[in-house]
């Protein structure tokens, strides 16, 4: 038993370092958080990220004044945007002095973690730490073993490498019932989204007949949960480039490959808050649900045809957001989903917001109540930017009321390289927002 434990941390080690001489690195690479003190700077901001022979990489893009930017310059690059940011006279800040000293760190971590034995059971799983794409599949099957009278895996379409695209079910059985989905991953880099994704999955096993609420719930919906919602995204940062964000599909007539899968829903578009460009990080695809990670979940919601809940995790910046991200126009459920009218476009911190006894506020003043967390909330118009092709206006659209996106922790100081010590704070703060939305949705449906 020791032998084959110690082989199967030898054959995994082995495996991360062959990977490890084969990727990108990033050396020298900083992370800048830039504020624009006026619209002429922040529309300059805007035209920089959209240079694309620059190579900037936007981890959170331009949105309104009062809002940091924060952009990877590549090492080659950072005297030419550091000289014009200093001529433009706008500020900036290092956020990130040099990214593969970060990386290094968390590989380091993640070797340390791998050379322990695999898990026998959900129990032994180690949810503080980060997993490969292997042991998080190997992980669903042992829930699904483990569990079979609560939990079933179902394959919703493949993905364009051929990885399946799994959902956990989670059911007391019944025909029909009314559904709550969840999603992370969907943006392979946000790791902390699959490692929260992955302990939600224990946690509703653990908590079913447990606890009160998730009972209720559990004993009226299902949930369905699909953590690695981008596998050939997921496999790639890990093999080849941590910073991967899109799909992996090549694109014709360009040597860019993928698009990214929340650009490429059938809401808006090819609007505004997309890119037609192959090479951008928010490249919408050639056409609406033109990526089969997206067009599995359109089928399934299709055909589904009782989903009440659809929330969709990313990471980062703390915020949750709800529909629209393409439009200005406010959606109908606003009263409910959001602030007042009136408050709708307010962008400002939670202190700021006027008391309104609204699900989003409701979902992160409990959030904040495990470890002080503080979110902002708001439409992702309104909050974020403007986004055509997002996953939740498409949801939205389709008559699932409740129709949320998160982006977890931090608020830069880590950005998506967050260290595995926080992956437990994240996801049980999360899971009180989620709780909180679940609860109102099955409160709210007949
Ligand atoms: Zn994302």
């Amino acid at each position: 038993m020791y032998l084959l434990a110690s082989m199967k941390g030898l054959l995994v080690f082995t495996a991360l370092l062959v990977a490890a001489f084969s990727k990108e690195t990033f050396e020298g690479d900083q992370v800048l958080r830039i504020t624009a003190k006026d619209e002429v700077q922040l529309d300059l901001l805007k035209e920089l990220t959209e240079m694309e022979h620059l190579q900037l990489d936007v981890w959170r893009g331009p949105t309104d004044v009062s809002s940091p930017v924060d952009i990877r310059v590549p090492f080659i690059r950072l005297q030419t945007i550091k000289s014009f940011l200093e001529a433009e006279h706008i500020e900036y800040s290092v956020m990130i002095s040099d990214l593969q000293v970060m990386l290094d760190e968390e590989q380091q971590q993640m070797l340390s973690a791998a050379r322990s034995a695999a898990p026998r059971s959900s129990d032994n799983f180690d949810y503080s730490n980060y997993h490969t794409i292997a042991e998080i599949y190997a992980f669903q099957d042992m829930l699904v073993a483990e569990f079979p009278n609560l939990v079933s895996k179902i394959v919703i379409g493949q993905s364009y490498e051929g990885r399946p695209l799994t959902v956990l079910k989670f059911s007391t059985g019944g025909t029909n019932k009314p559904g709550i989905w969840l999603d992370t991953g969907i943006h392979s880099r946000e790791w902390v989204t699959q490692a929260s994704g992955t302990w939600f999955a224990k946690k509703i096993v653990t908590d079913y007949g447990r606890e009160a609420s998730l009972t209720a719930i559990l004993d009226k919906m299902d949930i369905f949960l699909e953590i690695m919602t981008n596998p050939d995204g997921f496999a790639y940062t890990q093999t080849s480039n941590r910073m991967w964000r899109k799909t992996r599909k090549p694109n014709s007539g360009s040597t860019c490959v993928g698009t990214d899968p929340n650009r490429n829903w059938d809401a808006g578009f090819g609007g505004p808050g997309a890119s037609a460009s192959p090479c951008s990080e928010t490249y919408r695809g050639p056409s609406a649900n033109s990526e089969s990670e997206v067009k599995s979940i359109v089928d399934f919601v299709r055909s589904h045809g009782n989903l009440k809940a659809f929330v969709s995790i990313h990471s980062y910046s703390q915020m949750l957001l709800y529909p629209y991200g393409y439009t200005k126009t406010p959606c109908k459920d606003q009263n409910e989903l959001c602030p007042a009218p009136g408050i709708v476009t307010t962008r400002g911190y939670l202190s700021l917001i006027l008391p309104q006894d609204t699900l989003a506020k409701k979902a992160i003043t409990d959030l904040a109540s495990l470890y002080g967390t503080s979110y902002r909330y708001g439409s992702i118009i309104n909050t974020i930017y403007q986004a055509s092709g997002g996953t939740v206006d498409w949801t939205y659209n389709q008559g699932i009321k409740y129709s949320y996106t998160f982006e977890l922790r931090d608020t830069g100081r880590y950005g998506f390289i967050l260290p595995a010590n926080q992956i437990l704070p994240t996801a049980k703060e999360t899971w009180m927002a989620l709780m909180t939305i679940m609860t109102h949705t099955k409160d709210n449906t007949i």
